[in-house]
This record gives C-alpha cells, structure tokens and sequence, in this order.
C-alpha cells in the first residue's frame, strides 16, 4: 500500500472510528506496529516525536517507514508530532512525512495562528495535511513540561476562530488528557468535546491516550476524535519486553528484540481495539 495521508481523519471522523498515532523511537517499534496494523487490518498513523528528532531520526525513520510499509495492505501514514517550529516542518517534508503537527499551542492566540497558518500554506502546497494544537495539554511530552496548574482547556469559541482563520486539517484539544502516565484517572470533558466539533467540523485529536479509561475513550471517539496518540504505554511495553528477555539471556540481542517487538505489539493490539476494533473497511 503507498503511504497515505492525513486525510484518512476524515473518513475516520465520517464513520465514527479513530486512527491511532503510535510514536515510533527505533527501526524495532515500526515493525513492531506496521505488523500489528496489518494483523488487525487497521490504519495507522506512525508518529515521529521530538525525542526521535533530537537523537537524529527524522530521515532514517521516515525512509524505514516507507520502505516497510509496501509490505502491508493497510493505509500508513507518516507522521511529525509536536513540532514547534516552521524549519522542522520543511525539513519533515523534505523527508517524506505524509501529515505534520505544528505545536504553537503555548504562544498567545495570535501568534499561534500566524504560524499555523504559514505552516498550513506550505503543507498545503504538498497535499500534506496539518494539526493544530489550541489550548495546554498537561504533562511531559519529550522536551516540553506543563504543569496540572498551566493547563488551559481549550475555549470552545476560540477553537472555531483558529480553526477558520489557519486553514487545519485536524485539532489537538486540551480536555482533560494529558502526556505520559497518570496519576490519577482522568476525566475528559466531553460537553466541550461536543461543543467544540460543533464549532470547527473538523478532526479532533486527543493527545495522551496512554491511561484513559476505554468507556471515556469511546464516547470521545462518538463525538468527534478521529486520532488518539499513543506514546509511554508503547515504551513501556517495548522496554518491560526487552528487560525480561534480557534476564534470562544476557547475550542475545536478537532474541530480547523480538520479545520487545511481542510487548509492544499486545499494547498496539489493544489500542487498536479501543480506536474501533477490526475493521471492514476495504483500502485501496
Ligand atoms: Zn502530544
């Protein structure tokens, strides 16, 4: 199948099911998740993050995506999480991503749509859809920390300006998820969820899906997000995997590789589940 683009979050949000996005650190994660994927026959979204950015990964594992995806028959696309800035944004293009997210969430208003408006201009003028973010989702997510008293949930009439005035395929909304591991269980807002895809008709994204309880996670899905991100679960796994292979045989990276790959592709399985379960749609 050739790599797809963002655009399947609108059959997604049309037949009330979500796409999940898996962050992907190493070659082993993406088999690992195109594997599951095309076990479940599900779509998927392989997201690169900044940690992976950092450790100079954009290309390696965009190209390794590309070239592992012609092996399967679901739709991949390829992702950039939590960009910050519009030079990355270009550079991801240049390597290939099929869908990217710039994150001026923590500037003011105005200086958020100013540069996802100019980052829509330029993906745009590739067929390469955007995600916007509006409003403060707590927690860590690689470089950035915000704290439970910084979080703003995003304002509804708010979401419906940014939406129209910078041109956003999708929108990450700040409702009561948040990045990394919770320590107590989250309660998403979902009237606001309701009133915000009244207000903007486009794709929701929720960020932080690690954690979130499966009944709140479908009746987000219900009213309007069509993409969940996934990452510390997924890390969790794969790492608990490879520690426990590692005990037993010291020496032998290949076997503690593919017991990694077996952790982490029972937590893709289950969030796949969650997103929508097996699905009958036909992609081509
Ligand atoms: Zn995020």
């Amino acid at each position: 199948m050739p790599i797809a683009n963002g655009e399947i979050l609108k059959d997604a949000l049309h037949n009330h099911y979500a796409v999940p996005a898996f962050s992907a650190h190493s070659f082993d994660m993406v088999d690992a998740i195109l594997e599951e994927s095309q076990s479940e026959n599900y779509p998927v979204i392989i997201q690169i993050g900044q940690r992976a950015i950092r450790n100079q990964q954009m290309q390696s594992l965009s190209d390794y995506i590309r070239y592992r995806a012609q092996s399967v028959t679901v739709p991949v696309v390829i992702h950039l999480d939590h960009s910050h800035d519009f030079s990355q944004v270009v550079q991801a293009l240049r390597a290939g991503f099929t869908s990217c997210m710039i994150d001026a969430s923590l500037l003011p208003f105005g200086e958020n749509v100013a540069l996802t408006r100019d980052v829509v201009h330029v993906c745009h003028s590739v067929s390469v859809p955007v995600e916007g973010e509006l409003g403060t989702i707590g927690g860590v997510e690689d470089d950035a920390y915000v704290a439970e008293e910084d979080v703003v949930y995003t304002p509804v009439d708010a979401a419906a300006h940014f939406v129209a005035q910078t041109g956003v395929d999708s929108l990450a909304v700040a409702i009561g998820s948040a990045h990394g591991m919770y320590r107590r269980e989250p309660k998403l807002d979902l009237e606001r969820l309701k009133q915000i895809q009244e207000a903007v008709r486009i794709p929701i994204v929720l960020h932080g899906g690690s954690g979130i309880p499966r009944e709140q996670v479908r009746k987000a899905i219900s009213l309007g997000i069509a993409k969940i991100n996934f990452d510390t679960e997924l890390r969790i796994a794969f790492m608990n995997g490879w520690r426990e292979a590692v005990r037993e045989n010291a020496d032998d990276p290949f076997s503690a590789s593919l017991a990694a790959q077996a952790s982490l592709r029972e937590t893709v399985k289950e969030k796949i589940a969650w997103c929508g379960g097996h699905s009958d749609h036909a992609f081509s």
